[in-house]
């Protein structure tokens, strides 16, 4: 199967993210289950006239288009003539080289937040007009239309994330060429729900932490983060916390909140991203699933039963107070 990847209003963060990918690279993996890349903006060799002359044959029909992934958002702007971002040498906008490219796509995959819902480009008062391929934030319909639908069927496939996980993208790939993902596999808002049946929180390292509210109050400390440092892992869908990035890192493993990348409008939070939002001290934002009355009812109990070990380690940016030994009978 061929791949046409086009680079739209973006950082260029997701490109770089895939060339993460290990054991095997991106290159061998790709080839190995017959997936070539017709043309990618950072990694193939043709330009100027050679790619105008391949989007031709594809638009024609010349070549048969198997997957359009789309990286960065969609912009729109001025008045919807997408003027704002024209594909250089073409004379027409990404928007209408999108619009015309992915009926004629077998699978058309959003590649990061801001191809499948804005992401950060379409924050602030969004002057250029971003959106996603299919979404607008949590609205269905951008570039493209609410029920669209690629020539296999499927909606687009939306593999959030800001950046998003190397894994992730090449996994959606695999399972595209193997016939194996359907509209079933893909959750509310279009994610492959492969990684996206996960919560960042689920193997965090500070679960110990979370189990008794033991909290860090400043970035540097060790305890669990949802409390006072803004972190929505228990609410954000991701396996990071599981299959890791560049083998073994995440967000919260390396000390940062989870900032939800993976959801519509995370770019907009309407706080700090390092900061918990709270009505009467209790955290706005519960952990998915749990009613509040059990929420808080558990946290006091577990707050009053914290082990020493863990409340002291929870404001300190290193383990001070090692477990203790269990004693041996004599
Ligand atoms: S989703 Fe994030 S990393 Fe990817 S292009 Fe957009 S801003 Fe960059
Ligand atoms: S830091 Fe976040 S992801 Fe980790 S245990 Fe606490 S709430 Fe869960």
């Amino acid at each position: 199967m061929n791949i046409l990847w086009l680079q739209s209003a973006g950082c260029g963060g997701c490109t770089m993210s895939l060339l993460c990918a290990e054991n095997p690279n991106v290159f061998d993996l790709l080839n190995g289950a017959g997936l070539e890349f017709l043309w990618h903006p950072a990694l193939s060799l043709e330009t100027g006239s050679e790619v105008r002359a391949l989007l031709s044959k594809v638009e024609s029909g010349e070549i048969a288009l198997d997957i359009l992934c789309v990286e960065g958002s969609i912009v729109r702007g001025p008045n919807g003539t997408g003027r704002f971002h024209m594909l250089a040498g073409t004379g027409r906008s990404m928007l209408d080289w999108v619009q015309s490219l992915a009926p004629l796509a077998q699978h058309v995959v959003a590649v990061g937040t801001c191809a499948t819902y804005g992401g950060v480009t379409s924050a602030g008062e969004n002057p250029s007009d971003a959106v996603g391929l299919q979404y607008d934030g949590t609205h269905k319909g951008g570039a493209l239309a609410a029920n669209f639908r690629s020539r296999s069927g499927m909606p687009v496939v939306n593999v959030a994330g800001c950046p998003t996980h190397p894994d992730w993208v090449t996994e959606t790939l695999l399972l595209l060429a193997a016939g194996a993902l359907d509209h079933t596999a893909l959750d509310g808002f279009g994610r492959p729900r492969f990684y996206a049946d996960n919560l960042v929180h689920h193997a965090c390292p500070k679960n110990e932490f979370y189990e008794y509210k033991a909290s860090a109050t400043n970035l540097s400390e060790i305890g669990c983060m949802m409390e006072h440092l803004g972190c929505v892992g228990t609410q954000a869908v991701g396996d990071c916390n599981i299959r890791g990035w560049n083998g073994e890192g995440s967000c919260t493993r390396a000390g940062y909140p989870c900032i939800n990348c993976t959801a519509p409008e995370f770019e907009e939070p309407g706080h700090k991203f390092t900061e918990t939002p709270k009505f009467a001290g209790i955290p706005v934002g519960l952990p998915s699933d749990m009613p509040k009355a059990w929420f808080m009812a558990l946290a006091s109990l577990s707050k009053a039963a914290t082990p020493h070990r863990i409340g002291v380690n929870a404001t300190s940016d290193r383990i001070s107070v090692p477990p203790s030994l269990k004693k041996t009978k004599p």
